[in-house]
C-alpha cells in the first residue's frame, strides 16, 4: 500500500504538492491565530496567495472567448445545437436532482429544530471580518420580489454584456470602458475588463472586480457560431482565436508549479480570519454535516452513477484525472478561478475531446452549481425550522423551483451563493436577514460545494462528449497527445 501510494505520488507530483500545501496551510493558520498579527502584516502574509488568484483571474477570458469562438466555429450546426441541447438539459437536470438531495436530507436530519434558542447568531461569537463586509453587501442589496420572472430579469441582465458607459462621449462596447479619473477632459481612456460594481450583478460581493462571464460566455458562442459561417473569410480571426488558446494553455502549464506555494498562504490566511470554532452552536453544526452530507451524496454517489449510467465507462478513474482542479476549487472557492485547471485536467487527464470541453465548461462554470443549488434549498429550510416556521408542500416546491434559479444565478466566485439566497428566502416569505444565521460557517460550506460544481461540470464534459462521439469523429484523436493538426485545420478545409 505504501508502495503504491509512493507511485502515485511519484506520478501525481503537482497534485501531491497542492495536497500538502493546503495541509500546511491549515497548520500555519491555526499556529498564526495564537499570534497578534497586524492588519500590515495579514496584508504581507495574504500576498502570495492573493497573487494565486490573480493569475487564474487573469487567464478566464482569454480561455474562456478563445475556447468558444474557436471550438464552437469548427463545429456543423447540427452537432452544434445536439450539444448545446444536451449541455443545457443535462445541466438543469442535475441541479434540480442536487436541490431533491437537500431537500430530503434537511427534512430527515431537520438541523434547525431544538431548544437552542439563539435566534440572533447561532453559537453567539464575533462574525468573522469577511462576512461583516458580505453582509453590508447583502443589505445594501435591493431585496427582489419574489416573482420568479422578475427575478431571473433582474439577475440575468448581464446576458447580454453591453453595458452602460459613466461618460456621454464612449459608446458602449462589449470591453468597459472607463474614463480616466486623473484626465478631467476626458482624453484617456483605459480598456477595462471589470464593469464598475454599480452595472454588473448587483448583489453580487466583490462585484467591482469581478468579469461579467455569463455576458462573455454568450458573447463568444455568438461569435464562434457564426464565425464557422463565414468559412474563409473568419478562418484568420479563428486561428488568432486557436493561438490564444494555446498559449493560455502554456501560460497555465508554468502557472501551476507556483500554485502549492500559494495555496498555503490563500488557506493560512482563510484561517487567520475565522470564527472561533469553539463558539459555534449545535444547530450550525448539524446544518454544517446535512450541507456536507448532500455534497457528498450528491458529489460522490449520484454524479458518478448518472456518469456511469450514460457512459458505461469507471466514473472513479475519470474523477482522479479531476483531482488537481478539486484541489485548486477547495483552496479558491471560486469555480470560474478554478477554470483554466479544469480545462487543463479534462483535455491532459480525462483526454475529453477538445471542442466539446471548449463549450461544456465555461457554460458550466457559468450556469451548472450542482453545489450551490443543494446548501441554498438546504439553507431556507433550516432558516425556516430555526423560526419555527412551517413549509407546505407549495413551498418546498418554490423552494426547489428558486433555489435551482438562484444557483443558476450565483457568479462562479467566492459565497455568491449566500447573496443569492436573498431569492430563495424571499420567494417563501423568510426574512433575508436571517442569513446571519449561517454566515459564520459559509466560507468552509462554500469550499466544498465549489468542488462539487466544478465536478458537476466536468463529469458533465465526461458524459456530453460520449453522446456526442458521432457528431464528433474527430474526438478519439483527442486522446493523441499534441494533435495540434486537429485545431489548426481551418473550417474550410475539413469541408
Ligand atoms: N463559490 C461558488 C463557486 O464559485 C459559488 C457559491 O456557491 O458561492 O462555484
Amino acid at each position: 500500500c505504501w508502495r503504491n501510494l509512493r507511485g502515485f505520488c511519484r506520478r501525481n507530483g503537482l497534485l501531491t504538492l497542492s495536497v500538502i500545501a493546503v495541509v500546511t496551510g491549515c497548520t500555519l493558520g491555526f499556529m498564526l491565530r495564537g499570534t497578534e498579527l497586524s492588519t500590515q502584516a495579514k496584508i504581507y502574509f495574504s500576498f502570495p496567495g492573493e497573487l494565486l488568484m490573480r493569475m487564474l483571474k487573469m487567464l478566464i477570458l482569454p480561455l474562456i472567448t478563445s475556447s468558444l469562438m474557436s471550438g464552437l466555429s469548427s463545429m456543423e450546426s447540427k452537432a452544434c445545437c445536439r450539444m448545446g441541447v444536451l449541455t443545457v438539459t443535462y445541466y438543469l437536470w442535475t441541479t434540480f436532482i442536487a436541490v431533491v438531495v437537500g431537500i430530503v436530507l434537511v427534512l430527515i436530519i431537520k438541523p434547525g429544530t431544538g431548544t437552542e434558542m439563539d435566534s440572533n447568531r447561532l453559537g453567539g461569537g464575533p462574525v468573522m471580518t469577511s462576512a461583516d463586509a458580505l453582509l453590508d453587501l447583502i443589505s445594501s442589496a435591493p431585496v427582489p420580489s419574489s416573482n420568479l420572472l422578475t427575478l431571473l430579469l433582474q439577475y440575468k441582465t448581464d446576458l447580454i454584456p453591453i453595458l452602460r458607459v459613466p461618460t456621454k462621449t464612449i459608446q458602449p462596447n462589449f470591453v468597459y470602458v472607463v474614463p480616466d479619473d486623473n484626465d478631467p477632459k476626458g482624453r484617456t481612456v483605459y480598456l477595462e475588463l471589470t464593469p464598475p460594481p454599480d452595472v454588473i450583478y448587483k448583489t453580487s460581493p466583490g462585484s467591482s472586480q469581478q468579469m461579467n462571464v455569463l455576458g462573455i460566455v454568450i458573447f463568444s458562442a455568438t461569435m464562434g457560431l457564426l464565425l464557422g459561417r463565414m468559412g474563409e473569410r473568419g478562418a484568420p480571426l479563428v486561428n488568432v482565436c486557436q493561438c490564444i488558446n494555446e498559449c493560455v494553455m502554456k501560460i497555465i502549464n508554468a502557472a501551476v508549479w507556483y500554485f502549492p506555494f500559494g495555496i498555503i498562504f490563500l488557506v493560512a490566511g482563510k484561517i487567520l480570519d475565522m470564527q472561533d470554532p469553539s463558539t459555534l452552536g449545535k444547530k450550525l453544526g448539524w446544518y454544517g454535516v446535512t450541507v456536507l452530507t448532500g455534497l457528498f451524496v450528491h458529489g460522490l454517489v449520484l454524479l458518478p452513477l448518472f456518469y456511469f449510467l450514460l457512459t458505461r465507462k469507471n466514473p472513479f478513474s475519470y474523477i482522479r484525472g479531476l483531482l488537481q482542479a478539486l484541489v485548486i476549487a477547495l483552496a479558491t472557492s471560486s469555480s470560474s478561478a478554478t477554470l483554466p485547471i479544469t480545462m487543463k485536467c479534462l483535455l491532459e487527464n480525462c483526454h475529453v475531446d477538445r471542442q466539446i470541453a471548449r463549450f461544456v465548461l465555461p457554460v458550466g462554470a457559468t450556469i451548472n452549481m450542482d453545489g450551490t443549488a443543494l446548501y441554498e434549498a438546504v439553507a431556507a429550510i433550516f432558516i425556516a425550522q430555526v423560526n419555527d416556521y412551517e413549509l407546505d408542500l407549495g413551498q418546498l416546491v418554490t423552494i426547489s423551483i428558486t433555489a435551482t434559479a438562484a444557483s443558476i444565478g450565483a457568479a462562479g466566485i467566492p459565497q455568491a451563493g449566500l447573496v443569492t439566497m436573498v431569492i430563495v428566502l424571499t420567494s417563501v416569505g423568510l426574512p433575508p436577514d436571517d442569513i446571519t444565521l449561517i454566515v459564520a460557517i459559509d466560507w468552509i460550506l462554500d469550499r466544498f460545494r465549489t468542488m462539487i460544481n466544478v465536478l458537476g461540470d466536468a463529469l458533465a464534459a465526461g458524459i456530453i462528449a460520449h453522446l456526442c462521439r458521432k457528431d464528433f469523429p474527430l474526438s478519439e484523436a483527442g486522446k493523441v497527445k499534441n494533435s495540434r493538426w486537429i485545431y489548426y485545420v481551418p473550417m474550410t478545409e475539413l469541408h
